[in-house]
Order: C-alpha cells, then sequence, then structure tokens
C-alpha cells in the first residue's frame, strides 16, 4: 500500500471515527450485524474517492449523475460500488445504469420505467447485474414541520408517500432488470428522526411481507446515524462526517 497523504490520514482517522459510532449504536441496539456504511462523496473529488478505497471503503454515494459518472470514470475501479441517493430525472437513466450499483431514491413509476429500459440497452451490452432499487419515502408528515420544509411544501426532500410504496415496489419487482432492494429515507429537517425512522420500519416491514427479499432499509446520515441503526437501518449513507463539511446548498 502507498504511504497515506495528510488528507488520507485525516479521512482514515475520520472514518474510525464514524465506524466506532457504528459499532457501539449496533451493539447498543443489541443487533448482531453492522450495517453497510455507504460513503457520500458528492462535492469531494474522484481523488478522496481513490483514498477511501485504500482505506478499504467499497460503497460510496452520490446524489448527482453528472458529478458521479465524472467521478466513476476518473476512478474506474469495478470492485468499488456506486450508489445513486440523488433526485434522478428520467433522462438520466442511460447514464446511471452505466456506474450505478444501486439507487436509493425512486419515488416516481416513470424513472423507473427509464431505467428499466436502460438496463435492457445495458446489460445486453455488458452482461451487468441488476440494478437495486430502493423506494424513497417522504417522512415529512411525521413529526412538527420546520417553517423551511412548510414552505417548500410536502415532498421537499423527495419521496413517495407512504400509501404509494407498494406501488412502485411492484413496479419495480416486475421490471426486468431491475431488483427490488427496499425502502430509504432522510429523516425530516427539525423533526424528530427517530420516530420518523420507526415508520420507515414499519412501511420496510409490510413491504417485506409482499417482497421477502427486500429487506434493506437506507437511513442515517452523519447526524442521525445511531437512530437509524436503533431503528433497524441496513444501509447508511455518511457524507460530511467522514468528508468534512461542504457548501449548503445541494
Ligand atoms: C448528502 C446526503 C447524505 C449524506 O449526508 P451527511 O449529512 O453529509 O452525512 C445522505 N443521504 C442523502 C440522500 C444525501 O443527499
Amino acid at each position: 500500500m502507498n504511504t497515506l497523504d495528510a488528507r488520507a490520514l485525516q479521512l482514515q482517522a475520520n472514518l474510525q471515527q464514524v465506524t466506532d459510532r457504528i459499532q457501539r449504536a449496533t451493539a447498543a441496539a443489541g443487533r448482531n450485524q453492522q450495517p453497510t456504511l455507504i460513503v457520500v462523496s458528492k462535492f469531494h473529488p474522484a481523488l478522496d474517492v481513490i483514498r477511501l478505497r485504500t482505506l478499504g471503503v467499497a460503497d460510496v454515494g452520490e446524489n448527482r449523475d453528472q458529478e458521479a459518472a465524472a467521478k466513476a470514470l476518473a476512478v474506474s475501479d469495478p470492485a468499488l460500488r456506486w450508489h445513486f441517493i440523488g433526485q434522478l430525472q428520467k433522462n438520466k437513466a442511460k447514464s446511471v445504469v452505466q456506474y450505478a450499483h444501486s439507487v436509493h431514491s425512486l419515488d416516481r413509476a416513470s424513472v423507473i420505467t427509464a431505467l428499466g429500459k436502460a438496463m435492457l440497452t445495458q446489460q445486453e451490452a455488458t452482461g451487468r447485474a441488476a440494478l437495486e432499487c430502493y423506494v424513497q419515502v417522504d417522512l415529512s408528515e411525521t413529526g412538527p414541520r420546520s417553517a423551511e420544509i412548510e414552505a417548500a411544501g410536502p415532498g421537499a426532500r423527495g419521496g413517495a408517500a407512504p400509501a404509494d410504496v407498494l406501488q412502485l415496489a411492484d413496479l419495480i419487482a416486475s421490471t426486468s432488470g431491475l431488483t427490488l432492494a427496499g425502502v430509504m429515507a432522510v429523516a425530516p429537517l427539525g423533526g424528530d428522526a427517530g420516530a420518523a425512522f420507526e415508520l420507515l420500519t414499519g412501511i420496510s416491514a409490510s413491504l417485506v411481507q409482499q417482497h421477502p427479499q427486500a429487506s434493506g432499509i437506507s437511513a442515517g446520515m452523519s447526524h442521525d446515524l445511531e437512530q437509524a441503526i436503533a431503528a433497524g437501518a441496513t444501509h447508511l449513507r455518511v457524507g460530511s462526517d467522514i468528508l468534512g463539511p461542504r457548501p449548503a446548498v445541494g
């Protein structure tokens, strides 16, 4: 292994702190298995992703196609799994299936259909594995809402209404090239993250009754990963506590 530069040493220390927190929260929740850590690299350069690889990170998350596609090309490591976690437009489907292992942010039928179509072409060309898909749930109705969120209206952070989750899940499960992995959510701003994640766990439980293999729960970020682990998250998406602060926009 190459000697680590100063930035890599900093990432290593941050990563260690986060994995310690995950370990403690997993033990406190009485769970045997730690959730998968997805390191969210948005706004940080491809070189940081390469440093994270050297440190053993296997899963990274991105929320913009243009940035993710460029980084995936620059890093060019087939063993690295790219998770797409941002709002997705139909016209980005062709690009996303070229690098993404999974998409966590599906909340509309039109995007699911577009991904299925894009996967047909991609699988024919490359034989790639199915795309793992999560239905993003809007939890903004749970708990008190900040004035900012009130002004932005429902679904400001994306996500399907809880009542629509099963229908979208059925569509994913019946689309060739896509695998239904589970549900994803972002805790509402200013709300009680623990209560929101418990609601997500309940939605997951009813989804699993219909789709037993779709037991994934993608929840928890830098500031609420402990609550997510307590509620049963299987995948965490952690950015700033590992890579440092990023511009407030985005
Ligand atoms: C940016 C982002 C994260 C990571 O958030 P941090 O607070 O930096 O840990 C997680 N999930 C989504 C959907 C994001 O956009």
